[in-house]
């Protein structure tokens, strides 16, 4: 198999690989990057985002990515289409097998191949995609002040998302297909005790309704029980809360990870427990999640990098 040398190889292309890029470029690293399945990641399924410092009036997803893989260009960062398949961190230099089809030895390795949020796999998922279905509250709240919009989940994450979503909304429902939630108790207090919020226990939603967006959602209470109830409820926003699958499976053999697979780094960096192999962004995050925090871990990934180098050279 083909097989190419690299001072540090980035797997992942959303803010926290791009900044990584911007940073181990302007160290003249030289760094080589793998776009992954989606290019620009999570933010390109996004409209608007507003959260992110520096634009006043708000930037679409994909032109913010656009932006950021430009100054991670103009650093000398190479980067290049291509998904990582296989990972071997058994000794260094670190092995990345690309598409199957070509081996990358590194010296460093920043994985930032982030989550992905899970839905439900209703078609419908698909067909009001940006139209009203969101997996992001915090993204993609703002455009939901005073309209009536719909959880799913029923988890700390639904329940924060509820949380904050009642601070804009007019009316919030939270579709729990349990007869109670799992979410913390304190999360739990939370959404009972507001009153904008109402929770639908035993609902599972089955198919989305509306003409140019999202108008509706097809419910069903006590899904396959005799008293089985199937309604329709008119809401303008429908947000998936039912987890997030950090894309960390090919690391799982050689790195420490959650039980829901987020890879665990030393508290408050992007150190993992291999020397020179470091991760940023929502693969290793599973509080926070936004693009900001994901590009200070790629930021700081890439300046750990460039330590761990450094280092390595005084050793010689
Ligand atoms: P969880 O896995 O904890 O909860 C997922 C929720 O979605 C559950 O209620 C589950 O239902 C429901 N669900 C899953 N699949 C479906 C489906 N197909 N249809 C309907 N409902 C479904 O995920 P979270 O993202 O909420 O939390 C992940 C982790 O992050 C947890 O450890 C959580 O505590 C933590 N977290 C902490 C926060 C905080 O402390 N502030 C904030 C956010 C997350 P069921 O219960 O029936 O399985």
């Amino acid at each position: 198999m083909e097989t190419e040398k690299t001072k540090c190889l980035i797997i992942g292309s959303g803010p926290a690989g791009y900044t990584a890029a911007i940073y181990a470029g302007r160290a003249n690293l030289s760094p080589i990057l793998y776009s992954g399945m989606q290019p620009g990641g999570q933010l390109t399924i996004t409209t608007e985002v507003e959260n992110f410092p520096g634009y006043p009036s708000g930037i679409g997803g994909v032109e913010l990515m656009e932006d950021l893989r430009k100054q991670a260009e103009r650093f000398g960062a190479d980067i290049r289409n291509g998904v990582a398949t296989m990972a071997d961190f058994s000794k260094a230099p670190y092995k990345i097998t690309i598409d199957d089809e070509k081996v990358i030895e590194a010296q460093t390795v920043i994985i930032a191949t982030g989550a992905t949020a899970k839905y439900l796999g209703l078609e419908d998922e698909k067909k009001y995609a940006g139209m009203g279905v969101s997996a992001c509250a915090t993204c993609d709240g703002f455009f939901y002040r005073k309209k009536v919009v719909a959880v799913v989940g029923g988890g700390d994450t639904a329940c924060e998302e509820a949380s904050y979503l009642a601070g804009l909304a007019s009316k919030v429902y939270l579709i729990v297909r349990k007869p109670y939630l799992r979410a913390s108790k304190v999360m739990q207090a939370r959404v009972m005790n507001n009153e904008k919020i109402e929770i639908l226990f035993e609902h599972n939603a089955v198919g989305l309704f509306g003409e140019n967006g999202v108008e509706g959602v097809h419910l069903v209470k006590r899904m396959g029980e005799a008293d089985e109830e199937r309604y329709d409820l008119a809401i303008d926003g429908f947000f998936l809360a039912i987890g997030h699958k950090p894309n960390s499976d090919i690391f799982k053999e050689y790195l420490e990870t959650d039980e829901v697979g987020y890879i665990m780094t030393k508290p408050g960096t992007p150190c993992t427990k291999i020397p020179g192999v470091f991760a940023a962004g929502d693969v290793a995050d599973p509080h926070y999640r936004q693009a900001i925090t994901a590009a200070a871990s790629g930021c700081q990934a890439a300046i750990e990098v460039e330590r761990y180098l450094a280092n390595l050279a005084n050793l010689l």
